[in-house]
């Protein structure tokens, strides 16, 4: 966390969230990895260091699938966080675009529609404040389907957006698919214009930097792009009350 803070304060950044993984079904190989203590330990001293500096957020990824929603409802209960970012990776147990899965969904069609259905029951939860990496099911999808393309899930996405927008939930603009192979930002334009045609406003930039050198990887195309589109504010969390800052284009 100290590299991060560090890069964070260079790059000239206002404030920083950290968001741990955590996973819920039992077959996962990191099911048990998240220890809170030592996460809210690590968090303690790097707000202690960077006082009056660096504003540092602690975040949780929930891996959301639908059958151990109730698992997720009580351990979020437990375990207080400024933000809670909800992110589809399996939908029914099977990873995204892996082969059990594309036995399950054979169609491009079949697999993405899957996809943006389990995200749609993450936000109808009511247990998430952010909805992380949308259409993250590109990362594999290319490589196997090829360039995507979000047309044939425009009614599915709508729906997606009309509940967020009534629930006041966030859309991530997640820069991490610019250097995996979807070669794209996580949702692609197109899919955050709907997002904006449809009355959504509330945004936010996720670099989902494992290493200190991916921090804010290419923000500034990503606020552009929501810029251009006529975005006009970032959301922030605190102790999971959301706060709107004015969106600010380029460096200080
Ligand atoms: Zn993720």
């Amino acid at each position: 966390m100290l590299e991060h803070c560090a890069r964070a304060m260079a790059l000239g950044l206002d404030e920083i969230g950290f968001t741990e993984h955590k996973d819920f079904d039992p077959n996962d190989p990191v099911v048990d990895y998240f220890d809170y203590d030592l996460f809210m330990d690590d968090i303690a001293y790097v707000r202690d260091l960077f006082r009056g500096r660096l504003r540092i957020r602690a975040g949780v990824e929930i891996d959301y699938q639908r059958w151990f929603e109730p698992e997720v409802r009580v351990w979020l209960s437990q375990y207080p966080f400024d933000y809670v970012l909800g992110c589809v990776h399996y939908v029914d147990a099977l990873m995204l675009m892996t082969d059990d899965y594309l036995q399950r969904f054979p169609t491009a069609q079949e697999a993405y529609a899957r996809y943006y259905e389990e995200v749609f029951y993450s936000v109808q939860s009511g247990l998430i404040d952010i909805v992380g990496h949308l259409e993250y099911a590109k990362r594999r999808g290319v490589p196997c389907f090829g360039a995507f393309a979000p047309e044939p899930y425009r009614d599915l996405l709508f729906t997606l957006f009309d509940l967020m927008v009534e629930k006041s939930i966030v859309l991530e603009v997640n820069t991490a698919g610019l250097r995996q192979d979807a070669r794209d930002f996580y949702p692609c334009r197109q899919t955050l214009q709907w997002y904006y045609e449809r009355g959504g406003r509330l945004i936010t930039f996720g670099s989902d930097a494992h290493h200190p050198d991916e921090l804010a990887y290419r923000y500034l195309d990503a606020v552009q792009m929501a810029w251009d589109i006529g975005f006009r504010e970032v959301a922030v969390f605190d102790k999971r009350h959301m706060q709107v800052l004015p969106l600010v284009r380029g460096r200080k």
